[in-house]
Formats: structure tokens, sequence, C-alpha cells
């Protein structure tokens, strides 16, 4: 009797395994979770990275955007949708940068889904006076906030400082240990890009982006942009021709020898103000994830290549 016993209990198993595994393939492609864990739905490759890091195994951390995408234009499908509204808690940068998430945001959070916007826990970059240029465009205008703090490391610091205090509302988790060892880890990576940007030559820390991407990092830094290919904090401006002439003028002026092109950039115009100023182009990657590595390969890929570029200029 034991034999057959053993038998149906193996069938048994089996059969658990492969309803496991039904439900895993006709399971929701995002969102949900099948492992029991809370789910923490982030909006961004880069800052999903850095919430991975500090909720380690505890939480299933799923990403929205492909890495990649454009944060400024990217629209969900109806699963991504969903997704937001079955997940534990929401993390997204906020400002406007996800505007194509703004609605289904808002529906999450009224169906109950906490929200933890990022940028309400750092201090916010402000456009200046003479950036951007004059427009009817709020992303344009003197005082517009900037969404981009992601290209300083200290302001994902306070990001991640802050974070679990929404994570134990939200699902009850402590993960207060894995935000401390990510917030040194943060600091730390800081004095690293500090270095390595420190190469850039003294008189030539002026410089030219895809869009206005990178004024945190300038920020912290110590460089000055002096001027954005798409006049913008989003993507989709579109750049007129006197502009492409005043952006080229302020190079030369500037000694600028690089144009730093990005996601969302219209390479054609790139190519446009870098021919008219005499300068070369060179990509940056600003909101993805590089090809292998984390938040520090992003933020350190940034600054190799801002100070190499710079570097260069005669
Ligand atoms: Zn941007």
């Amino acid at each position: 009797m034991r034999r057959p016993r053993a038998i149906v209990a193996l069938v048994a198993i089996a059969l658990s395994f492969a309803a496991a595994a039904l439900l895993a393939g006709c399971g929701e492609p995002s969102g949900g979770s099948q492992s029991g864990r809370p789910v923490i739905v982030v909006t961004t490759p880069v800052l999903g990275a850095v919430v991975a890091q500090v909720v380690g195994a505890q939480a299933e951390v799923q990403v929205l955007m492909p890495n990649g995408a454009d944060p400024h234009e990217w629209r969900p499908s109806a699963q991504d949708v969903a997704a937001l509204d079955r997940a534990d808690l929401i993390v997204e940068s906020g400002l406007g940068l996800e505007s194509g998430l703004t609605s289904a945001i808002a529906q999450a959070r009224e169906d109950g889904v906490s929200v933890f916007t990022a940028t309400d826990h750092l201090p916010v970059r402000h456009v200046g006076a003479g950036e951007g240029g004059a427009s009817d465009d709020p992303d344009r205008q003197a005082g517009a906030a900037d969404p981009h703090f992601w290209t300083d490391p200290m302001a994902m610091r306070r990001v991640v400082l802050a974070l679990p205090a929404a994570v134990q509302s939200a699902t009850g988790l402590d993960v207060h240990a894995g935000a401390t060892a990510e917030a040194a880890r943060l600091a730390r990576l800081n004095r690293q890009v500090a270095a390595i940007t420190a190469a850039a030559p003294a008189g030539r820390r002026d410089i030219i982006t895809g869009h206005e991407s990178l004024g945190y990092f300038a920020d912290r830094y110590g460089f000055s942009v002096i001027g954005a290919v798409t006049p913008s904090l989003s993507t989709g401006a579109e750049a007129s021709a006197s502009h492409v002439a005043d952006l080229a003028a302020a190079a030369r002026a500037h000694h600028a020898c690089v144009v730093f092109g990005e996601v969302g950039t219209p390479a054609a115009v790139t190519e446009a103000v870098a021919s008219e100023a005499g300068a070369r182009v060179v990509e940056l990657t600003t909101h993805a994830l590089p090809a292998s590595g984390g938040y520090d390969a992003f933020i350190t890929g940034i600054a190799r290549a801002i100070a190499s570029g710079l570097g260069s200029c005669a």
C-alpha cells in the first residue's frame, strides 16, 4: 500500500506544479504578485534600480517603462494601467515627468493605491531666469520645476531615506536597513562622481544638452548648462531655426566643443547645432540604465562622458 500512496503523492505534487506553471503562464504579464510578496510598481528603470536595492527581496519591484523609453513621452498599455491599479505601492518621479501616466496614477490613487512621489522629498531645482528661452510652454518658463533629480546621487539619497516610511505604511515591510545601506552607497558614489568630474578643465565646464535634463548634475558638480538643443524640461518641444543659430553662437562663445545628445532629442537638430558651432556630438544616456550595471554605472557613465568630452576641447 505504501507504493501507490507514494505515487498518488507524487502525482499530486506534479499536478500542483503544473497548475502553478499554468497560472504563471496565463497570469497577468505585468502586475500582481505570484510570490505573495507586496508589489511596488516604479515608473522608470533608473528609479526602479534604486528602489530594488532598498527593498531587496522583501518586495517585488516591477518597473513599468521599458529601459530606453522616453519617460516624457511614454504611454501605458491597458495592462500597465491594470498593474498600477493592483500595486501595493506606486513610486513615481513626479513634477510632470511621467506625463503619460498622470491619469492612470490618479485613478490608482483613487482606488486606494498608495503613491510615493520622489520629488516630494528633495530640494526641487527650478529653471532660472535666462534658461529655457521665452515661450508659452510651461516647461520652458523661468521658475518651472525640474523633474530630473536622478542625475544627482545626493538628491536620489534623499528619496532613498524617505522611502521606508512609505513602504511601511503601504505594505507593512520594514526596509530601513536597506535604505540606510543604499544611502551610504550613494554618498560614496557622489564622491566618486565628484572625483571623475574634477578632471574637466576649469575653463571648460559649460555644457549643451539634448533637453534640459542635467541641471541637478550641473549644480552638484560645478557645471553650467548654457543651453539645450530642445530648450525645454521635456522632450516634446521643438527647436526653431533661430534657436539653433543662438545655441551655436553660445557654444562658440563658451568654447564648447561638444554638444551632448540624449533620448528624445532630434538627431538632425543636434547635428545642425554641432556643425554650426564646429563641435562634435557625444551621446549621453540620461533617462535609461546602461546596457550593463545599475544606477552606479548610469551616473558614472554620464560623468565620464562629460569629463572626457569637455577635456577634449582646446
Ligand atoms: Zn528629460
